[in-house]
């Protein structure tokens, strides 16, 4: 059994769509159990400025269709050093907070660990557009994005089939590959460029004007943010070397747009289930992890783990982009 009875929820680092459901989730599963529940505004900013106050099943209503976050979500460097967390336990317990829901990514567990050791209960749920957090196969936020770069990029290829032009499409993803991969492949683009395979826009070059010489009345690249060359620096490199790719080009960035998306329902699903288990394991006296999804089953990772180890990308999804890229 356990001792808690009350604790706080809270968004951080970089939004994702399902923070909302994850949120509300979370409220009310505690309330369920006849916890108290607080929120936390602005993620760890929140904690060291004592921006915490109790939540209501009425106050999380209405919110599960909504992107962002309702609570704020903030980058809070002060977090990172031990002074700064020492205010944030001081608040803790001015509110009597047994324990901690941590909904974010990388650099939020981080900070979940952090406060795990110095000996608070804290429990992460994985939530991020980049999809490179250990310890979850598919993170909250990540369907939603995939989804919005895929209405830019249906779009884009409208426009660059009636004008026989190459689009290069930067999305997010930081130094993780996986949300171009992914892309590129529902996308069906031409070529994409990844953080983890290194590359040449002399390469490049030679791809896009092979897809021109194939009969292809249009070339579409998804480049992922953290690639060796993001999307302004290879149309410069092309510019000044007048490189001939058979098409002219252009250069769109997706940028903030993929934060942005309504919600899907894998991303409100994904997301209720996670907090929810989230707090039933805080209830049988699980604390110091990550809740995530791994083949499908929730699973819950030690956050030691989780910040220590590195998400691998399945190289295998690179090659099949490229085949169909034929
Ligand atoms: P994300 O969670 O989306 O990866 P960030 O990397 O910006 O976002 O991290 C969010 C916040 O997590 C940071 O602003 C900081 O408050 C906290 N954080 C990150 N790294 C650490 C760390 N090493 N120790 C403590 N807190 C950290």
């Amino acid at each position: 059994m356990t001792s808690i009875k009350r604790i706080g929820v809270l968004t951080s680092g970089g939004d994702a769509p399902g923070m909302n459901a994850a949120i509300r989730a979370a409220v009310r599963a505690g309330l369920a159990k006849d916890w108290e529940v607080f929120a936390i505004e602005g993620g760890f900013h929140g904690c060291i400025n004592d921006r915490i106050r109790p939540m209501t099943a009425r106050d999380v209503g209405g919110i599960i269709q909504h992107g962002g976050t309702i609570l704020g979500s903030a980058r809070c460097p002060e977090f990172k050093t031990e002074e700064g967390r020492i205010k944030a336990v001081r608040n803790f317990n001015k509110h009597g907070l047994d324990a901690l829901v941590v909904i974010g990514g990388n650099g939020s567990q981080t900070g979940s660990n952090a406060l795990r050791e110095m000996g608070f209960k804290v429990v992460g749920v994985a939530s991020t557009i980049d999809n490179d957090l250990y310890g979850s196969d598919i993170t909250i936020g990540v369907d939603t994005a995939l989804n919005v770069a895929l209405n830019c990029i249906d779009m884009l290829k409208v426009t660059a089939s009636s004008h026989e032009r190459a689009f290069l499409v930067e999305v997010m993803g930081r130094d993780y590959g996986y949300l171009a991969l992914m892309t590129a492949i529902a996308g069906g683009a031409e070529a994409v460029c990844i953080p983890e395979v290194d590359f040449t826009p002399e390469q490049l070059a030679e791809q896009i004007s092979a897809a021109y010489k194939r009969g292809k009345n249009h070339a579409l690249v998804v480049v992922a943010e953290g690639a060796k060359f993001n999307a302004m620096q290879l149309v410069n490199y092309f510019k000044e070397h007048e490189k001939r790719l058979g098409f002219e080009l252009r250069a769109t960035i997706l940028g903030h747009l993929q934060r942005g998306g309504t919600p899907g329902a894998f991303d409100r699903t994904l997301a209720t289930r996670l907090a929810a288990a989230a707090v039933e394991g805080l209830a049988k006296g699980e604390h110091g992890v990550l809740v995530g999804q791994i083949k499908s089953e929730i699973v819950k990772t030690p956050l030691e783990e989780v910040v220590s180890k590195k998400k691998e990308l399945d190289l295998s999804l690179f090659e099949l982009a490229n085949i169909m890229a034929q």
